[in-house]
């Protein structure tokens, strides 16, 4: 089975739809992303005119801070942490990497916990690992999102998560571990990756490295979650899991295109309407 983002995504998007009208119905109120840019990196000026469309066509409405010239450390410190007092932003999106000089760990500290847009805020990273609720990151919500649709059996499942980021692997891990399956993380020390790869049911592989998983390192029938978007000097995207080798006999696989990649917006969009609905309830 091809496990399409697509589907995941609109289900996702209509129900946030529906959220920011409700609350706008029964509160006047209209779920506001602060969304807060640092120089004049082009991935990441793509990254943010999508979030904003994505958000515009569910509703939810953006507050742009925007510094192409950038910013000194101190001030964005202070900027995050006005829009975290300001009543009417509801979620701050930091797009992440910041420029060389600007420390990514500080300036999400300055986030209100409860604004934190993207889960990365270590009040929420910790909550995740307490098992307490908080804002989860958005590509690993996005990557159980599309589990849970196609009714993966997490319980008692052997699962792998290759990678250990902040962004996508630990909070992955956790987030699976939360669900009672038997956890391994794999990353660049681990001595044989395929002897692990091989021994799970869901395979999630956060890399970074192009077409890495081949077929004879998956189980017969496993679920693999591919999260890598590798661009290629083709300039064709390209995942961390070699598609071709492994669709033949794994039970299920993301697409990438076409899979997780598509879920990270939704997710945010979700995050974005949720922090809304608490903070006015
Ligand atoms: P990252 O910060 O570079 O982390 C990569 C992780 O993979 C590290 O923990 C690294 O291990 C491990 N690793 C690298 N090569 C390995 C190998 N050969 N064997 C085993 N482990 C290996 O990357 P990231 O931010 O987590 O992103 C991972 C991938 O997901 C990238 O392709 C990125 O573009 C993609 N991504 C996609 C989305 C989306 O929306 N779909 C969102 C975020 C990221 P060490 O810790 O030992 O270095």
């Amino acid at each position: 089975m091809i496990l399409h983002g697509k589907p995941v995504q609109e289900r996702v998007l209509a129900e946030v739809r529906a959220g920011v009208e409700k609350l706008r119905a029964a509160r006047g109120v209209t779920p506001t992303l602060g969304v807060v840019l640092i120089g004049e990196d082009p991935a990441s000026q793509v990254y943010v005119r999508n979030k904003k469309r994505a958000a515009e066509s569910v509703g939810i409405a953006s507050r742009d801070a925007l510094y192409p010239q950038g910013i000194e450390q101190r001030a964005l410190n202070e900027l995050l942490r006005a829009l975290s007092a300001d009543p009417g932003v509801h979620a701050i999106l930091l797009q992440l990497p910041l420029p060389k000089g600007l420390d990514e760990t500080v300036a999400l500290a300055s986030i209100a916990p409860d604004k934190d847009a993207d889960g990365l805020h270590p009040t929420n990273l910790g909550r995740l690992l307490a098992g307490e609720r908080g804002v989860v990151p958005c590509t690993p919500a996005g990557c159980l999102e599309i589990l849970d649709h196609y009714g993966a059996k997490l319980e008692g499942a052997e699962a792998v998560v290759v990678g250990r980021s902040r962004l996508v692997g630990k909070p992955l891990a956790q987030l699976l571990l939360a669900r009672h399956a038997t956890v391994t993380m794999c990353h660049t020390r681990t001595r044989d990756l395929a002897e692990h790869t091989r021994r799970a049911d869901i395979l999630c592989v956060a890399a970074g490295r192009a077409r890495m998983v081949t077929g004879d390192m998956v189980k017969e029938g496993a679920w693999v979650i591919d999260v890598g978007m590798n661009r290629l000097d083709s300039g064709k995207l390209a995942g961390d899991v070699d598609f071709d080798s492994v669709v033949t006999h794994a039970g299920a696989v993301t697409p990438v295109p076409g899979g997780v990649g598509l879920m990270t917006v939704a997710m945010l969009l979700k995050n974005t309407l949720a922090a809304a609905e608490r903070q006015t309830a």
